[in-house]
């Protein structure tokens, strides 16, 4: 009795905010914002026979590498990788990492079903004339562990976020830009051999040629003054700018160059962020694990990442409402347990939007059935 209550009033508040309650308050079978709506579907999270995804990325506080994988290369079998998904919960508020201005174009699969075990965004209005580089946002309170520059993802700041029941997860953010003549001069050093004389269709060689254009064009490799705003040790908060979007890194600009690396849009040249969100390995210490924060493993066309659709696993990016029934979100973060006593679970429906009047991140906390697996 107490439980419908509560999901009665939260469905008036959040309805309220977003103009769309529907979603919310059906606790079971999530249809979206319309009866009419695709239910999302059971995803895919393994890719057999992809080899894309596993990384080397830096830990720069303890001075070595580490490794993360996509779950098609922690677990063989697709039922083990969604059993593994289905235990990954948001133990703290997290937010996309970018601003009004920009938008998600790319989800866990790519269009053409390779993998891609990140999510894409980008600015949403674009010309031949205008920087396309946007501010960059932590996605939650955090640690900086590592900013470097590595010849395929480019720019890579690397955030540690500590949940209040110790959870971890990590956040690494690709491409971003470090300055116009640092940028530069890395990707002007890139030694092909080291990549095996890839052919010229690869993307290495044509962001080789990219760099090597004697006359950068500054929309796309920005200023001097475009540098990464955080360093090894900070703290950041939730929201903070961290750094500028780019497409510094083979891996960034490489996919948006034609084979004399020129730019196939002149509109982007492939500037975005290109975000990897990581648990620890289930069974590896030391280990990450990407997983997809909107919880749908799925490509970015399918609808399912829209905002309040819900999904087969549970979001990370929760949105968070401050005034749930007067208690505050801390508390019912606090107390999760006692309203999974009443068969309720915290659930994570929606990317946060910006408050367009103070710029203030809304959000919000939904309680419904605990999660379905
Ligand atoms: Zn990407």
């Amino acid at each position: 009795m107490i439980s419908k209550t509560i999901i009665a009033v939260l469905a008036v508040s959040a309805s309220s905010a977003l103009a769309d309650g529907s979603a919310i308050i059906t606790p079971v079978v999530i249809t979206g914002g319309s009866p009419t709506a695709p239910v999302c579907v059971v995803p895919k999270i393994i890719s057999p026979g992809s080899g894309c995804c596993s990384y080397s990325i830096a830990n720069n506080v303890t001075k070595k590498f580490e490794t993360y994988n996509q779950p098609g290369h922690v677990f063989g079998n697709e039922d083990d990788a969604r059993a593994y998904a289905g235990t990954v919960h948001a133990k703290m508020p997290f937010f996309e990492p970018i601003g009004s201005g920009e938008r998600l174009v790319g989800g866990w699969f790519y269009d053409n079903g390779g993998f891609h075990a990140a999510a894409d965004y980008m600015k949403n209005d674009l010309s031949t004339s205008t920087d396309p580089s946007f501010l960059v946002h932590a996605v939650a309170n955090g640690k900086v562990l590592s900013v470097y520059w590595d010849d395929w993802l480019g720019n890579t700041v690397v955030v540690e976020h500590t949940a209040g029941d110790g959870s971890k997860y990590r956040s690494v953010y690709n491409h971003v830009r470090n300055g116009f003549t640092n940028d530069l001069a890395h990707a002007r050093a890139i030694d092909l051999s080291k990549y095996g004389n890839p052919p010229d269709t690869s993307n290495w060689s044509k962001y080789k040629k990219y760099a090597m254009n004697p006359n950068p064009d500054p929309r796309f490799w920005g200023g001097d003054d475009q540098v990464v705003l955080v360093k090894v040790g900070d703290q950041v908060s939730s929201g903070q700018v961290i750094a500028h979007s780019g497409d510094t890194g083979a891996g960034g600009a490489g996919n948006g160059l034609d084979v004399n690396g020129n730019p196939t849009d002149s509109r982007t040249a492939n500037v975005h962020l290109h975000l990897f969100v990581a648990v620890p390995h289930p069974t590896i210490v030391g280990r990450w694990m990407f997983i997809d924060p909107y919880g749908v493993y799925q490509q970015v066309n399918t609808g399912c990442y829209a905002l309040l659709k819900d999904t087969w696993y549970q979001r990370l990016y929760a949105a968070y409402y401050p005034s749930f029934h007067n208690i505050s979100a801390m508390l019912l973060d606090k107390y999760q347990d006692y309203y999974r006593g009443m068969g309720m679970g915290m659930r994570t429906l929606g990317p946060f939007r910006r408050d367009l009047e103070k710029d203030k991140r809304r959000s919000l906390f939904c309680l419904s059935q605990a999660g379905r697996r």
